[in-house]
């Protein structure tokens, strides 16, 4: 990769290193697909048909489990619809829920300026290789940023998956333990699960640490970026020539 001027000083500003293209390590064997999910309130099997708009508007009116009584709004996702980059959060925060949008106050401005040292932002026109499209695992905030409880995680499933579906990402990066969880069906640490790739029904998908965790603790900032790196060089190995 061509580094510019720009791209530099922000690597700079992180502290991180430039990426360089190396042998990316072995890859895991791949999990098996998420399973269906248990028998939620949503109907799984219908929001699997439903288009952008569609699937948008099933999620701002769910009802399907109890934080839609403490939600200010649903969070449903946001950038390029058939972008190459997917990440995946896991829970809308206090600003999220605020605003509407994902990774936003300060985790976010983090996470914009990795993926912009990548010449990737979460704008929603442009180049699709340079686009990403950002979605938690759950689209309501729980009270007081409680951890989310599994039938809550299992009710809103549904929606991830067909935003999966809908954007065909080259690459997911999951980031954080929900993410994990919802994807992988793993209860391993960040730790014991990144540097390495994963399968998501067939896409490659790199977990690594959730950018509300990086500021807490920075000495991590390097391993994430890392993640970036891997995610890149995969992609870069792996994406399918053809264009959408
Ligand atoms: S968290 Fe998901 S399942 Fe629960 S109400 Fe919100 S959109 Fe529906």
């Amino acid at each position: 990769m061509r580094w510019s001027a720009r791209q530099r000083q922000m690597l700079q500003v992180m502290g991180l290193r430039l990426w360089s293209r190396a042998a990316p390590p072995q890859s895991s064997p791949a999990p098996a697909a998420a399973s269906a999910p248990a028998p939620a309130p949503a109907d799984g099997a219908s929001i699997e048909r439903l288009d952008w708009p569609a699937l948008r508007e099933a999620v701002t009116t769910c009802r399907a489990c109890e934080l839609h009584r403490t939600r200010r709004q649903p969070v449903f996702g946001v950038g390029h619809a058939q972008a190459h980059w997917m990440v995946v959060g896991e829970a809308p925060g206090e600003q999220e829920d605020l605003q509407g949008e994902p990774f936003v106050g300060a985790a976010g401005q983090l996470l914009d300026q990795m993926l912009a040292a990548l010449a990737l932002t979460r704008a929603e026109q442009g180049p699709p290789a340079q686009r990403v499209f950002i979605a938690n695992t759950l689209k309501c905030r729980p009270p007081r940023n409680r951890n989310p409880q599994p039938d809550e995680l299992r009710a809103c499933e549904p929606f991830l998956q067909r935003q999966i579906a809908l954007v065909r990402p080259r690459i997911i990066l999951a980031m954080g333990r929900f993410a994990i969880q919802s994807l992988l069906q793993s209860s391993e640490p960040v730790g014991k699960l990144r540097g390495r790739v994963h399968r998501y029904q067939g896409v490659p998908l790199v977990v690594t640490y959730h950018p509300a965790y990086l500021l807490r603790s920075p000495a991590e900032k390097a391993r994430a970026w890392d993640d970036l790196c891997l995610a890149a060089q995969v992609l870069e190995q792996e994406a399918a020539p053809a264009a959408r």
